[in-house]
């Protein structure tokens, strides 16, 4: 199937998603303007300098699962404001209305190249991909379902961190993520984790990075801290290169680096292996 195909069959992502007809867009990396369809009938990859522009959760299912396959788990949980935080309320509600989420996560089950997995894909979108108590308890049953069926867990990561509006109750996602993900490798079960730009704070310090295999998109910004933040504690210049996929590949901290036109292949191989036999049909 050709890239720009990929985009035509949408799994339930509201239109207006989609960028207006005629609309330009800037590159992010090279600075080209370019007409928007163009961009996205590309799996949103800048045709000349392959950047690769955010995408909703949506837009993620539509090229990662095998078409039709998708089903959405807890689209029902709803966000509260524990801490009475002033117009939290009101910002999470402008979201749900722009991303059709409930939440900055989307999770559910599919078919990718035929094998059943378990897939939570965050979106940058809604309130920045910060995780709350909503989206860690909706990654949480998730990677739990994954365990039950006995089948691979796949994340798609893009966060701010965790969500200052909900405090000790976002971080408390944190441990209650990775404690799930631990009974899942317990159980025998595969943990794929892919992060896309940016990922960072208590997500990038949680489940982001405890995969079985860690692996990211070209040029992801990933870390914890703030540049800024580092540069002024350690009274150090960093790299040009810091935080980055790629600086995070030579040093160790990931795995692989997939161009998203071949993250679909590549997953998919690594998820046959790891099936029982499954080396032998590669
Ligand atoms: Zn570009």
């Amino acid at each position: 199937m050709a890239i720009r195909d990929l985009f035509s069959k949408r799994t339930g992502a509201k239109e207006e998603k989609s960028f207006p007809a005629g609309m330009m867009l800037k590159c992010p990396g090279c600075r080209k303007i370019y007409v928007a369809k163009e961009v996205e009938q590309n799996a949103k990859v800048c045709p000349h300098c392959q950047h690769h522009l955010k995408m909703t959760a949506y837009e993620r299912v539509d090229i990662f699962l095998d078409e039709g396959t998708f089903e959405s788990f807890d689209n029902h949980l709803k966000t509260t404001n524990p801490l009475g935080f002033p117009s939290y309320v009101e910002k999470v509600e402008v979201d749900k209305q722009k991303t059709g989420l409930n939440e900055a996560v989307l999770t559910g089950r599919g078919l990718l190249k035929g094998q059943p997995v378990v897939v939570a894909i965050m979106d940058s979108h809604f309130r920045m991909g910060s995780m709350g108590s909503v989206v860690g308890e909706k990654i949480t049953r998730a990677i739990e379902r994954a365990t039950i069926e006995g089948v691979p867990f796949i994340i798609f990561t893009a966060s701010g961190g965790a969500r200052m509006q909900e405090g000790v109750l976002s971080l408390m996602q944190m441990a209650k993520t990775s404690i799930a993900l631990k009974r899942h490798s317990e159980a025998g079960l595969l943990y794929i984790s892919i992060l896309t730009h940016p990922t960072t704070g208590g997500v990038s310090a949680s489940f982001a990075s405890i995969g079985d295999y860690n692996i990211a998109e070209p040029q992801a910004l990933i870390g914890f801290a703030g540049r800024r933040v580092i540069e002024q504690t350690v009274r150090e210049k960093l790299p040009d290169d810091f935080q980055t996929a790629e600086f995070l590949l030579e040093h160790g901290q990931l795995d692989a680096i997939f161009h998203r036109h071949e993250m679909r292949d590549k997953v998919a191989t690594i998820v046959k292996l790891h099936t029982e036999g499954g080396f032998l049909n590669v």
